[in-house]
């Protein structure tokens, strides 16, 4: 089903196949270069996307390291979801400090000692005082340069700017239906110039990557509640989060199945998550939302931001992995300079 319908075929720029992260950045960057694009995504609701944590962090890892690289994209990232939310006129971002707790004395010992290191140091805070109504016993730091984007707001609020310039359609997209002319391709209603394919882990079934090769890794995040919640900040403890999302509820996860692609809910590990925020608040909760997804990530974490081999209007972004709302910016851009204007 087409959201707007036409009987005339359609000429664009490009085509971007699912409204993920991936392929919103890609439609946000080809739009502000002024070129005509068509998004069809299946309308699927539990995406990786949509129910993405949207954390980032100078610091992050078992190890707790800074990279420089990373960084680099999440400033990238940064700007650009600012100027998002200037063209939609909705707020979605918040940079804010992240208090990381301490679960040991090592734990506590082995980061204090890494202050040596000044790139280190330059992303901390220390904190001398327990914070109130938190299981903080080992105490914590506070890491700068951090913060969350509330991703299913950014991704429906993104949608509805697609409808409103003809620009989205919920369909999914049929590999089989899709023509290959010498200098266009054409799907349907639609001949486009260039195909940029973003379908995150369903990747699986498109034929014209086949190479490339995703490991799903599926995550779960749950939403808590209660009335009298006193703490306002993003707390982390091992790989756990907490972020509160607005003055009653709690978003916290996440989970991590390596290779598993059951998009099945399993309420154990709901609880996991639930036992997890049971060592660090003493308050009551009450689970009122649980969901799961599937992360598109790749062997070596190496993100696939590519131009195929033979069809030299065809591209594709995915591979996006455990860090993907942060790092999609950065590589919708390397892909958008890739594509062909006329
Ligand atoms: C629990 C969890 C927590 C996470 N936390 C963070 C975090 O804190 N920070 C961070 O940076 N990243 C985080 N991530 C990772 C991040 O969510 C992913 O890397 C990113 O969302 C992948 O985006 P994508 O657009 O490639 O894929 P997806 O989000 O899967 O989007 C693909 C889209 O394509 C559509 N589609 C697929 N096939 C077709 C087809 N044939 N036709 C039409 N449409 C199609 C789908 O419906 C979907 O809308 C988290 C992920 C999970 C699951």
């Amino acid at each position: 089903m087409y959201i707007f319908a036409t009987n005339r075929m359609k000429r664009i720029n490009s085509l971007i196949i699912g409204q993920g992260i991936a392929g919103t950045m890609v439609a946000y960057q080809l739009q502000q270069r002024g070129l005509s694009i068509m998004v069809i995504d299946s309308g699927k609701i539990n995406t990786a996307s949509r129910i993405a944590a949207g954390m980032f962090s100078s610091i992050s890892g078992k190890r707790k390291t800074f990279d420089v690289e990373m960084f680099t994209k999440q400033k990238f990232a940064i700007g650009n979801f600012r100027m998002i939310e200037k063209l939609l006129g909705v707020k979605f971002l918040r940079e804010e400090n992240i208090i990381q707790l301490f679960h040991s004395e090592k734990e506590k010992t082995e980061t204090l000692e890494r202050m040596k290191d000044e790139n280190f140091s330059a992303q901390i805070e220390l904190k001398n005082s327990h914070i109130k109504n938190i299981k903080d016993e080992h105490g914590s730091i506070a890491i700068k340069n951090s913060g969350w984007i509330d991703c299913e707001l950014m991704l429906k609020a993104y949608r509805n700017y697609l409808i409103e310039n003809n620009s989205f359609s919920i369909d999914n997209f049929k590999y089989d239906e899709l023509e290959i002319k010498e200098d266009f391709l054409r799907y349907k209603d639609f001949e486009a110039t260039n195909i940029i394919f973003c379908e995150g882990y369903q990747k699986r079934k498109n034929p014209f990557f086949e190479n490339e090769h995703i490991i799903p890794c599926k995550g779960d995040v749950i939403t808590l509640k209660h009335a009298n919640h006193r703490n306002k900040k993003i707390l982390k403890r091992s790989n756990y989060f907490l972020i509160p999302t607005n003055e009653e509820t709690v978003k916290a996860g996440s989970t991590y199945l390596w290779s598993n692609d059951d998009e099945q809910l399993n309420e154990s590990h709901g609880i996991e998550i639930k036992n997890k925020v049971d060592e660090i608040f003493s308050d009551e909760f009450e689970i009122i939302n649980h969901q799961t997804a599937i992360r598109p990530t790749t062997k070596n974490r190496e993100v696939i931001a590519k131009q195929h081999s033979l069809y030299k209007n065809m591209f594709m972004l995915n591979g996006l992995g455990t860090k993907g709302i942060i790092q999609a910016p950065f590589y919708a851009n390397y892909i958008t300079e890739m594509i062909k204007i006329k």
